[in-house]
């Protein structure tokens, strides 16, 4: 749903400078998420630690241009075809332009508050109700006072209810969150000690909290709860109440008996005279109270008991960010540092102590202080050290001044560092051995450089890589594009075998609009290593579909199995909106949808609001060739109205593209709004298979010359017949570095001090033998594979394949080493 920018300088009374026309339909807050400037409403937040007006200039130049700010640029001037809504203060104006989005729906809305469990609650209700509803509800625990107004936007003309959690940390904060929200259902899950220091006692925080529900027809909460019960009564609602409870038979919901056993819990209650029951496939207490919070909202909104109990039988644990991967040295790296507070520290220690698989081994806890906890810091690392001690951690190294001085509560192994550069520093990391270690950092720690040095990694032979032939190549197709047309980069299959992050991170570095990478992990990659473009995935696996949305990988979707699939993980997940790419068979028949299957596209994506398209392309078959030249103009038509018809169905723009290197060169009137740039990036004109700007050279070291006799023979199966006395080199590579077998027995060279040294006899899979008789060289020279002098085409000619091939086939043993001149 878009407003004008017009409708919203008015709803927030700002003062506008600047008079372009303007639709918005995104509203941003964190520049890092940006994804479709065109129509994105930027508000300049000022936070204790953070302006968001120093971001202005940066999302200026990726095409952002609305902003409300406090403080008008001092060099407006400079910035064209721009509106800055100038108000007094910004995440005021955020809130009011939410509440009165709210108001236009006249739906249900769930608003949940409560210490413990919002997220679970909210996600079950999803998972409870979506059969019948399209649900709007807060993505991930977006539940504070930035979180919830961007959770309420997106409510759009398709919402039939709505479900927010509202998180409050000082007294005062819930009335905004009530205006923005304006929840018709209020579901307190419990009240804790947690967050407690803005409140004076556990009373007020309660009595704040259920201002949430002033205006609701319905109140529900555990009646068992006197802390809660007694508030309620004491906030004089009108509203009605479920308060269910396993004591008092006088109640609307009474839970007669609850049953666990070894694989749920079995749970009988009473509603209106009726008896019923259901069953959920866990067995811990907070699960049991969130089903009943979740069960009494159900019955309210009149599901039937049989497809509740359907339901509850199904649900499924809200999801966590741990992952596990294989370390250097024997060691299995459990990897949790992108936050750190003491709840997760103990789902963390909770599941490496369960890792039954791990049992034996040694237990390492890395650990950064824990910031922001609302305690005090002795409390604190009282309560961390208990939990250390408790859940089994053999050593603990601890990273910060917290720690440090809470050193001696720790009763294990321990080491403590004050900054993580120390801790990297100091060489302890590279003494574990055999052993679980479990990273858990504050995002400040930057844990992700631990997680980096402790992963495992082999290399041996080199590949150079020159990036700023790689810059060269990437202007040389610049050049070609008119300006305002966008690019992505291909750096699937490692970037074509040249390595993906140094590649993304110099594409990045020369803001270019898009990366692409076949599958998730690779872009997984890119992020943990720090690549924060944009990124699409070509071949999205159906397992993969959390590690896209964690990392916001944007993937490729060319058929409705796949993006049903997507639609129910991102629901799951509690994602909305994810940005997909749409891709449309021309004539490759590989992937795509059909031309003509577009309006059922439209209608299936209307029906939903987990993803959204972003852009619309298609792949062409022949456009490096001049004989298919027809075939390609067809694709190209055929795109463009089959593109027409997506965006036919949508107000917010769906970029275009369909070139690759070839098209580039060969189609300039086909570049739409985007092209797709891949060899040609790494050197290569399909087209005349010439070397623009060599960007790789393989090479290796001579490990050992022999002077062989004629009628000798070298290597396996004796293949290398020697017609003359010859000096044999071996060289460290061989097919498993990707060196292919058939260049063997005299079909390839490489180049020994500028010189064709042809390969002798069958090639090995770690070594191979070159003939250098002729050759002036010793032990230690240089042996080059392809590169400058011998360009990889060479190779792919005479193997009778494409330069593509030779250069994804470079194993990731090979070492690559970059470098700018
Ligand atoms: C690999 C790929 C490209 C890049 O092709 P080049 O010929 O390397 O330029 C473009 N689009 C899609 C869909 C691809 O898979």
């Amino acid at each position: 749903m878009s407003s004008s920018i017009e409708e919203i300088a008015s709803v927030l009374g700002a003062e506008r400078f600047g008079n372009s026309e303007g639709r918005i339909d995104w509203i941003l807050t964190d520049s890092r998420s940006l994804c479709f400037p065109e129509e994105t409403l930027f508000f300049a937040l000022k936070t204790k630690r953070n302006d968001g007006h120093k971001y202005i200039r940066d999302l200026y130049n990726k095409g952002v241009r609305n902003f409300v700010v406090t403080d008008i640029p001092e060099d407006l001037a400079h910035y064209r075809h721009t509106n800055f809504l100038k108000v007094g203060n910004t995440l005021k104006a955020l809130q009011k332009l939410a509440a009165r989005h709210r108001e236009q729906f006249q739906v249900p809305v769930i608003g949940i508050t409560g210490s413990n469990g919002k997220t679970v609650v909210k996600e079950w209700l999803y998972q409870l109700l979506s059969p019948e509803k399209v649900i709007t509800r807060s993505p991930r625990s977006y539940n504070s006072q930035i979180g919830v107004p961007l959770s309420v936007w997106l409510m759009n003309e398709h919402t039939e209810l709505g479900i927010f959690e509202a998180g409050i940390s000082e007294m005062g904060e819930m009335e905004s969150l009530q205006h923005i929200i304006q929840p018709t259902i209020g579901v307190i899950t419990n009240i804790g000690g947690a967050h407690q220091e803005n409140f004076p006692s556990l009373q007020d925080k309660c009595m704040e909290k259920l201002q949430l529900f002033k205006d609701c027809d319905v109140i529900v909460y555990n009646g068992d709860n006197e802390l809660i019960s007694s508030c309620v009564s004491k906030s004089l609602f009108t509203s009605r109440e479920i308060a269910w409870s396993m004591k008092d038979n006088e109640r609307p919901l009474f839970i007669e008996h609850i049953e666990k056993d070894g694989s749920g819990t079995t749970i009988k209650y009473r509603y209106l005279g009726f008896f019923k029951e259901y069953r959920i496939p866990f067995i811990d207490d907070a699960s049991i109270e969130n089903s009943l919070n979740c069960l009494a909202v159900a019955l309210y909104l009149m599901v039937s008991p049989e497809d509740i109990a359907a339901r509850m039988e199904k649900l499924e644990p809200v999801a966590m960010r741990l992952e596990v991967k294989e370390g250097k040295n024997g060691c299995v790296l459990i990897n949790d540092s992108y936050n750190s507070d003491f709840a997760s520290l103990d789902i963390a220690l909770d599941f490496m102590s369960r890792r039954t698989e791990d049992k034996k081994r040694h237990r390492t806890l890395i650990l950064s202080d824990i910031l922001e906890s609302g305690q005090p810091n002795k409390l604190l690392y009282r309560q961390v050290a208990d939990l250390v001690h408790s859940r089994g951690v053999d050593r603990i190294i601890g990273v910060g001044e917290g720690l440090m001085e809470a050193a001696s509560r720790f009763e294990v192994e321990k080491t403590f560092f004050r900054t993580t550069a120390e801790l990297i520093e100091s060489g302890v990391l590279s003494s574990l051995r055999n052993e679980v270690v479990l990273i858990k950092g504050a995002r400040a720690f930057h844990f992700d450089e631990i997680t980096d040095l402790l992963e495992l990694k082999v290399h041996e032979t080199i590949l150079e890589i020159n990036l700023n032939a790689l810059v060269d190549n990437l202007n040389y197709y610049r050049n070609k594009l008119k300006p305002e047309t966008k690019m992505v980069c291909m750096v699937k299959a490692s970037a074509y075998g040249a390595g993906s992050f140094e590649i993304a991170k110099t594409l990045e570095d020369h803001r270019v609009d898009y990366l692409a990478v076949a599958v998730a992990d690779e872009g997984a990659d890119l992020r943990k290593a720090g690549i924060g473009s944009s990124i699409i995935i070509m071949n999205p696996e159906l397992t993969a579909f959390k590690t896209m949305f964690d990392y916001k990988l944007e993937p490729e979707v060319y058929s409705f199995h796949l993006l049903e699939e997507l639609i129910k993980a991102a629901e799951r997940e509690g994602v909305s909106n994810f940005p997909i790419h749409i891709k449309i068979d021309t004539g490759m028949h590989r992937l795509g949808f059909a031309p003509d299957e577009m309006p059922r596209l439209v209608d299936r994506l209307h029906r939903q609001s987990a993803v959204i398209p972003r852009s619309v392309f298609s792949h062409l078959v022949g456009s490096d060739s001049e004989r298919f030249d027809s075939f390609t103009r067809r694709q190209i038509e055929t795109f463009e109205k089959a593109a027409a018809a997506l965006q036919s169905g949508f107000s917010h723009k769906i970029l275009r593209h369909i070139c690759n290197t070839a098209g580039i060169e060969r189609y300039p009137g086909a570049q739409f709004d985007m092209v797709r740039l891949g060899i040609g990036l790494y050197g290569i004109d399909p087209f005349t298979n010439r070397i623009l700007h060599n960007i790789s050279t393989l090479k290796t070291t001579i490990l050992q010359i022999h002077d062989v006799p004629a009628d000798e023979t070298v290597g396996y199966s004796r293949k290398g017949v020697l017609e003359r006395d010859s000096r044999i080199a071996a060289i460290p590579i061989g097919y498993a570095d990707g060196l292919n077998r058939h260049l063997g027995n005299g079909h390839g060279y490489c180049l020994v001090n500028g010189k064709k040294a042809p390969y002798v006899g069958n090639i090995c899979m770690d070594v191979c033998m070159i003939d250098v008789t002729d050759i002036d060289c010793k032990e230690g020279d240089k042996a080059v594979i392809f590169g400058d002098e011998l360009p990889v085409t060479v190779l792919s000619d005479l193997l009778d394949t494409i330069p593509y091939e030779i250069l994804t086939s470079v194993s990731n043993r090979v070492k690559r080493v970059y470098y700018q001149d």
